[in-house]
């Protein structure tokens, strides 16, 4: 079987889906690997690294059409899709449900689709878990791209010109950034508070040494391990609980998500003016809406001497490790999908059923 590795062509996107370390035991499993010239340049990998290993290096028409599979990070675009023949198979996140256009796109190819974004989050399931493995890389970036906007330091440093006492980071959605976030901030030597809407985080959150902010959620269920959307008496009873620790802190870190829905506004204006003077939020969830109220997607709003920064999850800063992992999880993915390097898919068995997308023409999901 072969497979193609594509050149990721988003604007500032960094990664690639397969790097050369994973792609050497595809190799040694007995898959053939094409990747296209200077796929993964932007993550520090070379060319070279990926002939020398067995993988052949080509042109981008050429991946797209010797290769019987096909995979990316990023969605399938419309340039992409011109090359795509009927029979392949493609590979790479599709966020499908706001994405119709291009799943019907596909279809319309004959061609076969799984999404990442749409692994199940069940334990069997982990090791191939593309939105875990990179929001864990974003949480860490959070605290870094805080710890670089702040006029502070996180640690508690005793020196002979006095004492400077640690910064304050809290923490709103202890998922999987969230509690990445947590270990980071807490490793740089900052007080760390955390709170979240599903209280079985609170045992996770203070495993990592933070304090869990507990809000009385009666009434509010969640489903699957994700959250549903919040009540307006939970969202006031949680301002009630979190403002004294939000007025203390010097970076606030915003992960809350809903799946399918706009995020939650957990901060408005009005909690930010009565928060600290150089106090810095990064609002994760700001390409959802952004869980504060003055969040604008990449950019920098000050308010009060408050710096917001809106932004998403996304490691692309940290586009070696991401790549890496983002390749891990691809190689786990193919290998629970083949036998002797030909596909064998049991449509009934649960991650294959949940990332199967489009099989040979027909949308199966939408
Ligand atoms: P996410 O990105 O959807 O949301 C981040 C966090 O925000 C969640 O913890 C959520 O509870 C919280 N949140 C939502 N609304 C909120 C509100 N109004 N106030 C406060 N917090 C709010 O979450 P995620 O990181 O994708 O994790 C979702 C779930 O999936 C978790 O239960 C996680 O343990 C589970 N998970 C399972 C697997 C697996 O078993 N393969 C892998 C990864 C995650």
């Amino acid at each position: 079987m072969k497979i193609g590795v594509l050149k990721e062509t988003k604007k500032g996107e960094k990664r690639v889906s397969i790097s050369p370390n994973i792609a050497k035991q595809l190799v040694e499993k007995g898959f053939e690997l094409i990747v296209e010239e200077n796929a993964g340049t932007s993550s520090s990998f070379k060319d070279s690294e990926y002939s020398k290993i067995g993988a052949s290096v080509e042109k981008r028409g050429v991946v797209f059409k010797e290769s019987d599979v096909l995979i990316k990070i990023n969605p399938f675009d419309e340039e992409d899709l011109k090359l795509v023949d009927k029979g392949q198979i493609l590979m790479s996140q599709l966020y499908h449900k706001s994405n119709t256009e291009l799943i019907e796109a596909i279809a319309a190819k004959g061609a076969t689709a799984f999404s990442m974004d749409a692994m199940p989050r069940i334990t069997r399931a982990q090791d191939m878990d593309v939105l875990s493995s990179q929001n864990n890389l974003a949480g860490y970036k959070a605290v870094i791209r805080g710890a670089y906007e702040m006029t502070k330091i996180f640690p508690l440093m005793m020196t002979a010109a006095g004492t400077i006492t640690p910064s304050r980071v809290l923490i709103y959605g202890v998922g999987v950034a969230g509690l990445q976030a947590i270990a980071t901030a807490k490793r740089l030597g900052a007080v760390v508070e955390a709170t979240d809407i599903r209280t079985e985080t609170k045992e996770q959150a203070e495993s990592l040494g933070a304090k869990f902010i507990s809000v009385d959620n009666k009434g509010e269920e969640s489903e699957g391990g994700y959250a549903k959307e919040a009540s307006e008496d939970y969202a006031r009873r949680q301002k009630e609980a979190v403002n004294e620790s939000l007025f203390k802190a010097d970076l606030v870190i915003t992960t809350a998500m809903v799946p399918g829905r706009k995020s939650p506004v957990l901060i408005t204006a009005e909690q930010v003016s009565n928060m600290k003077n150089g106090a810095v939020i990064i609002d994760l969830a700001a390409a959802q809406g952004g869980n504060c109220e003055l969040s604008k997607m990449n950019e920098t709003v000050i308010h009060n001497g408050v710096k917001i920064i809106g932004t998403t999850i996304s490691p692309e800063s940290v586009s070696t490790n991401a790549s890496d992992l983002y390749a891990k999880n691809m190689l786990n993915f193919i290998v629970h999908l083949t036998e002797n390097n030909e596909f064998k898919w049991d449509l009934e068995e649960e991650i294959t059923d949940g990332t199967l997308i489009v099989q040979e023409g027909k949308i199966r999901k939408n």
